[in-house]
C-alpha cells in the first residue's frame, strides 16, 4: 500500500498460478453436490461402449450420486424373438463394463427379483430401499419412443424423472406429457448389442466398442462363439 495525498493504493496480491488452479478446483467441486440415482435399464449382451458412454454422459450432466446399469432378468421385448444370454452371463459382462469408471455401477435387483421385467417394478423396489433419493430413469431416444407400450407406463412418472439421451444429429423423442423430463446430449456411438453379436458370428472383432475386460469376460464364458472351453 502507498499513502498519496491522501489516496491508498493497494497493490494487487499475484498468487502463484498453481494456487490460483488449487482454488479454483475447489470451488468446482463444492458446487457439485451429487445428487440421485441414474438407471440405465437393459440387456447388455454384450455391453458396449454406447451403453458405457450414455451413462457416463448422464452422471456428469446431471451430478449425480451414481448410475446404475440394471441388467434385465428376462426383458419383456426381446424374450422369444431372439436367443438370450444367461443373465448371470450378462451381468458379469456388465460388471467387467464399469470396472475403474467412476460413478458407474451394476445392479442385479431384476435378476434377483426373478421372471419377466419390468421397470414399473425395480423403480418401486428402488423408492422404498431409497425414499430420500430422487429417481432417474435413463434411456436412448429410441427406448423413449417407446415408453407409452411399457407395462404399468402410467405409473412410472410417479416414481422417476426421465433422462433422455440424445446422441448428436439424432431427432428429437417425444416422450408422454406426464413425465419430467430431462435431456442429455452425447456424442454418437452408433453401435447395438445385436450389431456386436452379428461381429462375432462372422468372426469380426467386437474391439473397440466392446471393452477389453469384457471381451475377456465373453472369451472365458464361450459365449457368442467366441473363446470357451
Ligand atoms: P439390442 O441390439 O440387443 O437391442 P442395444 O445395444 O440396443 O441392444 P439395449 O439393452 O437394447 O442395448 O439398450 C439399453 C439402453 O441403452 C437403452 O435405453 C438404449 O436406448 C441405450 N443404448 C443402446 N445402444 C446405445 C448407444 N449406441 N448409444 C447410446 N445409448 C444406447
Ligand atoms: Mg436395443
Amino acid at each position: 500500500m502507498f499513502p498519496l495525498l491522501g489516496v491508498t493504493f493497494v497493490t494487487p496480491v499475484r498468487l502463484p498460478e498453481e494456487t490460483v488452479l488449487d482454488a479454483d478446483r475447489t470451488l468446482r467441486e463444492m458446487s457439485s453436490v451429487r445428487r440421485g440415482l441414474g438407471i440405465l435399464g437393459g440387456t447388455f449382451d454384450p455391453p458396449h461402449i454406447g451403453h458405457i458412454a450414455a451413462a457416463k454422459a448422464v452422471f456428469d450432466a446431471l451430478l449425480l450420486e451414481r448410475v446404475f446399469l440394471m441388467v434385465a432378468n428376462e426383458p419383456w421385448q426381446k424374450v422369444g424373438h431372439r436367443p438370450l444370454s444367461a443373465p448371470e452371463d450378462r451381468l458379469a459382462m456388465t460388471k467387467a463394463a464399469v470396472v475403474g469408471i467412476e460413478g458407474l455401477e451394476t445392479s442385479d435387483l431384476e435378476i434377483r427379483r426373478g421372471g419377466p421385467t419390468y421397470t414399473i417394478d425395480s423403480l418401486e423396489e428402488l423408492r422404498l430401499s431409497n425414499p430420500a433419493t430422487d429417481l432417474f430413469l435413463i434411456l436412448g431416444a429410441d427406448a423413449a419412443a417407446g415408453l407409452d407400450s411399457w407395462h404399468r407406463s402410467i405409473e412410472l412418472p410417479t416414481l422417476a424423472t426421465l433422462v433422455i439421451v440424445e446422441r448428436d444429429g439424432e431427432t428429437r423423442a417425444e416422450a408422454p406429457p406426464e413425465w419430467s423430463i430431462r435431456r442429455v446430449t452425447m456424442p454418437r456411438v452408433d453401435i447395438s448389442s445385436t450389431q456386436l453379436r452379428s461381429f462375432a458370428a462372422r468372426g469380426t472383432t467386437l474391439s473397440p466398442f466392446v471393452p477389453e475386460s469384457v471381451i475377456a469376460e465373453i472369451e472365458s464364458r464361450g459365449l457368442y462363439g467366441l473363446g470357451g472351453s
